[in-house]
């Protein structure tokens, strides 16, 4: 049995790979688009159905199959040698497998991400993040003491970019490193205005205001309109 090979384009351009695969015993023709590990379309026709008819098929579906793959954009691979903004810094990302730890290079130009090339995504993954969690936490720390959390925690939510627990623990999602620094100030400035006011009222709006200074509006405004846009890096 051979899978034969064909290419999807979308309406926005992209090319996704199309696998055929023949089984005996089927009845009907599968359609699985696949967004992970790698975005391909597999599908799966009986013994008797040729290929054209496969791909009418998905042709049909085309709507359905956009919508999925619009819905989880393509991640951009991390290659070495690529650059890379985050945190308000750009670096250039290079790769030393003789190195244990990962850090900067003197000139701050270059970001050295250590260990084997199979790690190398993880690793720079890890990096951000950890970078992320000392700059909110910073962020915190220019208001007032009584406003700091228990406790911070980083997180990879798709559905909110932070939140505010009762018992005093505030989670960011680390992709927040990818937007302005103005931007994830604001996500840091929001959640704490929750540590004096639990709901959205006018009042905790202006203690948001207070916090973050001129500019929540543009900030908020930011994250509605490229939120989504985050979610591509890594
Ligand atoms: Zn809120």
């Amino acid at each position: 049995m051979v899978d034969s090979e064909y290419v999807f384009t979308t309406a926005r351009g992209e090319d996704i790979r199309v696998v055929i695969s023949t089984r005996r015993g089927l009845r009907n023709i599968t359609l699985r688009p696949k967004t992970r590990p790698a975005r391909e379309i597999h599908i799966s026709k009986p013994w008797l159905v040729r290929d054209r008819a496969a791909l009418d098929f998905l042709e049909s579906k085309r709507r359905w199959v956009e919508r999925i793959f619009d819905r989880a954009p393509a991640k951009e691979c991390a290659a070495p040698g690529m650059c890379i903004e985050f945190l308000g810094r750009s670096v250039v990302v290079v790769h030393d497998p003789a190195r244990h730890s990962n850090g900067y290079s003197d000139d701050g130009a270059r970001l050295i991400i250590g260990g084997g090339a199979d790690m190398f995504e993880r690793r720079l993954r890890d990096f951000i993040k950890k970078e992320f969690l000392a700059e909110v936490k910073r962020m915190i720390h220019t208001c007032p003491r009584e406003l700091w959390p228990a406790r911070i925690a980083v997180r990879d939510t798709t559905s909110r970019w932070g939140s505010c627990s009762s018992t005093g623990t505030m989670s960011f999602s680390w992709r927040l490193a990818f937007a302005p620094t103005d931007v994830m100030r604001y996500v840091v400035m929001h959640e704490m205005a929750h540590r004096v006011h639990m709901d959205h009222s006018p009042a905790f709006w202006a203690t948001v205001s207070e916090l973050y200074g001129f500019g929540v509006e543009r900030a908020k405004r930011w994250l509605n309109t490229h939120g989504g846009e985050l979610h591509k890096y890594l």
